[in-house]
């Protein structure tokens, strides 16, 4: 799946490469063919720094060393629907962490690689995030329950799929659970919600069509102590954030039934509208947490550097397909390396 990213990131050497061939061309021609091997391996830096570097054993990185990587860098975190603002910011800042650095002259290709890989890997781990299942574990031990969990997000990005992952997950670990179908602008969203439920074997409280969703998750609510249930799930109506009526229907919903946790659920796949969105709805509803969905479709979770780079935010599960079970915990290391290629 990360084929067409990979050859992407060694044709961006590649291109290095020859970009430097004219400024090495009369070294090259005498160079041992090893020191031809490496030179196709991997981005280069200039000449001048190269011939420092066979004397002193160190370097520093110059600005014309760092150029062609940052240059190539910039178009990966586009290509992987990175922000565009936040990628200039991410670019910048390892322009001042890369220039002047002093590295070993036996690796300088690998030593600049991981520079710019730990630097993702900072952004990508800045906001920590939550245990659902612990947390949902915790209010039972407490008598505290039920664990409220509600799921906002635009249409189609996959809300009503994730809360069957979801139920399963939970159910999976012993934490019953109860599905409040909220959505009830969409017909259909219900008649979703009642077949998941049913193929989990969990309950799930539905109203007619049009019905108000905060009430609808109150009786769910209702419905999970009157039965001890340990959670609810919530689904809601998928919503733009420009949608002023329903963003102020969805804060009703958390005021009524004040949600342990407010989970968005946003497509990997979206470029860069998806920063706006999580702004916007955590603005509208305090956000605990975000899963992206549709990462199984060609996405390679660039976008997630942009919601950790701009807001305080942790991205918390992936969703890598349609089966209950493909819901996998966020993995930052995933993302680093389809930008950039250990
Ligand atoms: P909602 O409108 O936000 O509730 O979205 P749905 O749950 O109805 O999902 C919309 C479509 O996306 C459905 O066809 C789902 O099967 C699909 N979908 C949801 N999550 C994933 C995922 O992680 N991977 C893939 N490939 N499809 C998904």
């Amino acid at each position: 799946m990360f084929e067409g990213l990979k050859k992407k990131f060694s044709d961006f050497v590649d291109g290095l490469s020859k970009k430097e061939k004219n400024e090495g061309e009369q070294a090259e021609a005498s160079a041992p063919e090893e020191k031809r091997e490496e030179s196709r391996k991997g981005p280069d830096v200039t000449l001048t720094t190269k011939i420092k570097g066979a004397f002193l054993g160190k370097v520093k990185v110059s600005e014309k060393d760092a150029e062609p990587f940052l240059e190539q860098l910039r178009v990966a975190l586009l290509e992987t629907d990175v922000n565009y603002d936040v990628a200039e910011r991410l670019v910048t800042k390892l322009h001042d962490n890369l220039v002047g650095k002093e590295v070993g002259t036996q690796n300088i290709q690998k030593e600049l690689r991981n520079e710019i890989r730990n630097s993702l890997m900072q952004t990508l781990t800045k906001n920590s995030g939550i245990d659902i299942l612990q947390r949902a574990r915790e209010k039972k031990q407490k008598g505290e329950g039920p664990f409220k969990v509600l799921f906002l997000g635009p249409n189609g990005a996959g809300k009503t799929t994730t809360i069957a992952k979801m139920a399963h997950m939970l159910k999976s670990n012993g934490i019953s659970c109860v599905i409040s179908a909220s959505d009830t602008f969409r017909a259909a969203a219900i008649e979703q919600a009642v077949i998941h439920a049913k193929r989990l074997g969990v309950d799930v409280i539905k109203g007619v069509y049009g019905a108000d969703p905060a009430s609808i998750a109150f009786d769910a609510v209702a419905y999970a102590k009157a039965h001890g249930l340990d959670a609810v799930l919530i689904d809601s109506a998928g919503r733009q954030e420009t949608n002023k009526s329903l963003i102020e229907e969805l804060k009703k919903m958390v005021r009524v039934n004040k949600p342990d946790l407010c989970i968005f659920i946003g497509e990997g796949i979206a470029g860069n509208s998806l920063l706006e969105q999580v702004k916007q709805f955590d603005q509208a509803a305090k956000l605990d947490g975000v899963i992206l969905t549709k990462l199984d479709v060609d996405a390679k979770g660039g976008n997630t550097l942009s919601i950790l780079s701009d807001t305080t935010v942790p991205v918390l599960y992936f969703g890598m397909g349609e089966k209950y079970t493909d819901l996998v915990p966020y993995n930052p290391q995933f993302v680093v390396d389809n930008i950039v290629p250990g």
